[in-house]
């Protein structure tokens, strides 16, 4: 009882125990198991074939030899007085005066009735003695007549003496050897053990402190992808997360810079102008109020910006989808043509006839059109020209808004659609942009399953593309 609560606190302990400790005992315990396995099936299989090695040369003399004591008993009516035949070689090689039988094939030969009393022996041991049980060295062989069993032949078997003692030998040995092999393989699973759980527990530990800095902050922490395939995998992941996470903190923290840098210029403008009133230096005039008015309008314009964007990212943006044709969406630009108009701008409207419907926020889309187009009108001299071309094939609705203005160069076209980068800060300010314009564009764009581009160089105007999936 104690012995069993013993073993079970054992195998608790391992149970509970590391994965090294785990892995090394199952090793171990497949190992012994399978050596000591193939150990007794090799004992089992040597002791059958020692106990069915067969004197083939005595089964042969058996058989011949019980053909004259069938035709002896046959002759003679019982066995009484074959001991004597024995001795005499003319009733078994047919040469008068030539050696017994027994001398012939150099073997003691016994012979039994049917009541296991012997009535031959070449060595004239046991003549008329009842045999006891078979002799270790001799086999025996039935000499059957007319399914009765007359007589027994027992043969001394030389080799199942000499056997006997070969196997005892063999089979000690072969006992000793299984018992060393199964130590030795025991030894060597131990060292596999350890060797293999190393393996496995080593990237596993790397995971485990990369999670830990990761954890503690420190996204610029990177796992080596070493080792099998399954931890290359692994350490690819952990490094595209912490990589992800890296750039998600760095993000953060250039908008929260960037949203106190687009504060600043307001607010510090704000500032100056009322400290400037509050001592008197300048009065109150209706312009001086009407640019501070503006400068509020820019900042409940950023903020409002600013709510869309941080919709839009963490993925909260609430789509009202409607089924409407392009015109419907055209016809609300009709506002936008007034500016246009004022800045001489030629602006077009061209789209495909018989198209489909689709299915959008309209005010999402309306929205980022103005967009577009308000940025057009900002980057054109007058006649400028603002070109909206709408097609569509089987998948989806392409929007076009192309000018013939400055263009943009290819290194801030690489930029353009980030959160407050503005290809010329001061200018662009000064017209009322909050450099969000296309960040917002895009995000709605892509709320809607579709995708935006830009096309443009310098001097070469610019085409802004976005597509939205057809219903
Ligand atoms: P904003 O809201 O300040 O206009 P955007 O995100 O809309 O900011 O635009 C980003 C930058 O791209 C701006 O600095 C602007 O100068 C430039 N840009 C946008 N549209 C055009 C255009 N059609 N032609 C030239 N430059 C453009």
């Amino acid at each position: 009882m104690e012995w069993d609560i013993k073993l079970l606190k054992k195998i608790t302990r391992i149970y509970k125990s590391g994965i090294t400790t785990k892995i090394t005992l199952v090793i171990i315990l497949v190992a012994v198991v399978s050596a000591a396995f193939s150990g007794f099936l090799t004992l089992y299989i040597s002791k059958k074939q020692f106990g069915s090695y067969i004197d083939r040369e005595g089964l042969q003399i058996a058989e011949r030899y019980s053909i004259i004591i069938e035709s002896y008993y046959l002759l003679n009516g019982s066995l009484e007085g074959l001991n004597f035949i024995l001795n005499k070689p003319a009733y078994i090689t047919g040469q008068k005066g030539g050696p017994g039988f027994h001398q012939v094939v150099a073997r003691r030969i016994i012979v039994t009735d049917d009541k296991s009393m012997v009535v031959a022996d070449s060595a004239g041991v046991l003549l008329n003695e009842k045999i006891g049980s078979v002799q270790n060295d001799m086999f025996s062989f039935p000499v059957i007549l007319d399914d009765d069993q007359i007589a027994t032949f027992y043969i001394f078997n030389p080799l199942k003496k000499g056997i006997s003692s070969l196997e005892n030998t063999f089979i000690q040995n072969i006992s000793k050897q299984i018992s060393n092999s199964i130590l030795i393989v025991a030894a060597v699973a131990l060292l596999l053990g350890i060797f293999l759980a190393r393996r496995i527990t080593k990237p596993i530990s790397a995971l485990s402190s990369g999670i830990h800095e990761v954890a503690k902050g420190n996204l610029e922490v990177r796992l080596q992808p070493r080792g099998d395939k399954e931890f290359v995998l692994l350490a690819n992941s952990f490094n595209l997360m912490a990589e992800q996470l890296y750039e998600h903190e760095q993000s953060r923290n250039s908008l929260v810079a960037n949203i106190a840098h687009e504060l600043r210029t307001p607010l510090s403008i704000l500032r100056g102008q009322l400290e400037s009133v509050q001592s008197g230096n300048i009065k109150l005039t209706e312009e001086i109020s009407s640019s501070l008015v503006d400068e509020v309008i820019r900042l409940t314009r950023l903020v409002k910006d600013l709510e869309t964007v941080g919709l839009a990212e963490s993925g909260a943006l609430k789509l009202s989808l409607e089924t409407i044709g392009i015109k419907e969406i055209t016809d609300r630009l009709i506002p936008l043509r007034l500016a246009m108009e004022e800045n001489k701008i030629d602006f077009t409207i061209e789209w495909e006839k018989g198209m489909g419907h689709i299915k959008v926020d309209v005010n999402r889309i309306t929205q980022v059109l103005i967009n577009l187009l308000t940025n057009a009108i900002r980057h054109l001299d007058e006649n400028g020209k603002i070109r909206l071309k709408i097609s569509s094939d089987n998948q989806k609705v392409i929007f076009a808004v192309q000018d013939n203005g400055p263009g943009i160069a290819e290194d801030d076209l690489k930029r353009i659609f980030e959160r407050f980068y503005r290809v010329d800060e001061s200018r662009d300010r000064e017209l009322g942009g909050t450099g969000l314009g296309l960040a917002i564009a895009r995000s709605y764009i892509t709320a809607h399953g579709g995708e935006m581009w830009v096309e443009s160089g310098v001097e070469k105007g610019s085409t802004f593309y976005f597509s939205i999936p057809q219903v």
